[in-house]
C-alpha cells in the first residue's frame, strides 16, 4: 500500500506557466513582474494596504521585529507552544522571550497569562495562530491597547484563518506568514510581513533589500539584510493565491471527514471554538492518554501513514531553556498528533487513515 505522507502541496492553475515566465525572460532573482504582483495580490486577499514579500517565514519575523524597534532590553510575549522560530527571532532581535501558557480549549495563547506575565520591561506580545486557529484577537488586543504593547502575529500557520470575519494578520503592529512547502499557501520557502503603519512598511522594505540608498547607488545608511524573496517564488505564490479558496475547502471538507470517523474514540479533534474560521493548516488530534501518543504514532508508520507530534514547548529547549512549569502547554504537546492535511488528500485516504486509528484501540 502507497505511503501517505503528512503534506503534499497542490501545484495546479497558472504555476508552470508562471515560472516558466520567469525562465524564458531571464528575471530569475529579486526583480520582477510577479513581486509586485504576488504582494498586493496578498494583501489584497488578508485585507491589508501593503504587504512585503521575503525569504521565508523566520526572516519575516525578524524582519518585523528589528522594523518595529524591538531589540535589547525589551521582553516579548510568546506562547511556549509555538514553532521554534517565533522564539529564535525574538532572540536574534536581541529581546527576551517570555513564554506564557495556552488554552487547552484552542491551544492557543492564554490571554490571562499573557497579562500576568507583563511587566515594564513589556513591549511587545508575538501571537501565534497555531494549528490554522486564531488566537482570541478581542481579548489580546484589548490587552495590548491598555498596556501600550505593540503586537505581531505570526500567521504562518493561518492563511484563511478568520477571528469575527477579520482576517489574522490585520490586527497587529505587523504580522508575518511563512510559504515553506506544507503551508496552505507555498512558495517552496518563502514569507511576508505586513504593518499597519506605513513608516515600518518602508522600514521593512529598506532593511530586507541591505537597506541601500534611493537616492545613491551602492550607498547603505544602516546595518541590514538580503531577505527578499526571488521572482519564481513570487511566481508560484501568485498562482497559489489563485487556487487558495479551493485548497482551503478541501482543508476544511478533510477535517469534517476526520471528525466524523473518529468520534467515539478517546481522543479529541481541533476544533473551532468561538466567532472563529479555522483553516486547518493541520488536521489534529488530542490523545485522551498521553502515554498512548507516541505508540499510535508508530501503529500509524506501520500502516504506511505519515504524522507529526505537536512541537515541544520552546521552554523545555536548551538553548530558551526557562525553569519553569506551564502545563496546559506541556500537556497539549504531549498529546498531540498532526495527520496528513493536505488539499489532495482522497476520501478513500482519510477512511484508511480513520480505521487505522480505530484499529489501535481495538
Ligand atoms: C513555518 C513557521 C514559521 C517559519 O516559517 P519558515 O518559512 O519555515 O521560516 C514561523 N512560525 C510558525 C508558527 C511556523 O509554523
Amino acid at each position: 500500500m502507497a505511503s501517505i505522507p503528512v503534506y503534499r502541496p497542490r501545484l495546479t492553475g497558472n504555476v508552470t506557466a508562471y515560472v516558466n515566465e520567469c525562465l524564458s525572460s531571464g528575471w530569475i532573482s529579486s526583480r520582477g513582474e510577479f513581486i509586485s504582483k504576488f504582494e498586493s495580490g496578498f494583501a489584497e486577499y488578508v485585507g491589508a494596504a501593503e504587504a512585503t514579500s521575503v525569504a521565508n517565514g523566520t526572516v519575516a519575523l525578524h524582519l518585523a521585529l528589528v522594523a518595529l524597534g524591538i531589540g535589547p532590553g525589551d521582553e516579548v510575549i510568546v506562547p511556549s507552544l509555538t514553532y521554534i522560530a517565533s522564539v529564535n527571532t525574538i532572540l536574534q532581535a536581541g529581546a527576551t522571550p517570555i513564554f506564557v501558557d495556552s488554552l487547552e480549549t484552542t491551544l492557543q495563547l492564554d490571554p490571562q497569562a499573557a497579562h500576568k506575565a507583563i511587566t515594564p520591561r513589556t513591549r511587545a506580545v508575538m501571537a501565534v495562530h497555531l494549528y490554522g486557529h486564531p488566537c482570541a484577537m478581542d481579548a489580546i488586543v484589548g490587552l495590548c491597547e491598555e498596556h501600550g504593547l505593540l503586537l505581531i502575529e505570526d500567521c504562518a500557520e493561518a492563511v484563511g484563518t478568520l477571528w469575527k470575519e477579520q482576517h489574522v494578520g490585520t490586527f497587529g503592529d505587523a504580522a508575518t506568514f511563512s510559504f515553506f512547502g506544507n503551508k496552505t499557501v507555498t512558495t517552496g520557502e518563502g514569507g511576508m510581513v505586513l504593518a499597519k503603519d506605513p513608516i515600518v512598511m518602508e522600514r521593512c522594505r529598506h532593511l530586507k533589500s541591505q537597506g541601500v540608498s534611493k537616492t545613491r547607488e551602492y550607498w547603505h545608511d544602516t546595518l541590514a539584510y538580503n531577505y527578499r524573496m526571488t521572482n519564481i517564488q513570487a511566481a508560484i505564490g501568485l498562482a497559489q493565491l489563485e487556487i487558495a479558496e479551493s485548497i482551503l475547502e478541501r482543508k476544511k471538507a478533510i477535517a469534517e471527514s476526520y471528525r466524523g470517523a473518529l468520534v467515539g474514540l478517546p481522543l479529541r479533534m481541533h476544533d473551532p471554538v468561538g466567532p472563529v474560521e479555522h483553516s486547518f493548516w493541520m488536521c489534529s488530534i488530542l490523545v485522551d492518554d498521553p502515554s498512548r501518543r507516541d505508540p499510535l504514532r508508530e501503529h500509524l508508520a506501520g500502516h504506511g501513514i505519515e504524522t507529526r507530534p505537536f512541537f515541544p514547548p520552546a521552554h523545555l529547549m536548551p538553548h530558551c531553556r526557562a525553569n519553569i512549569s506551564l502545563p496546559v502547554a506541556e500537556s497539549i504537546s504531549d498529546r498531540g498528533i498532526n495527520l496528513p492535511s493536505y488539499p489532495d488528500l482522497t476520501s478513500e485516504e482519510i477512511e484508511r487513515i480513520s480505521e487505522a486509528i480505530a484499529s489501535f484501540y481495538r
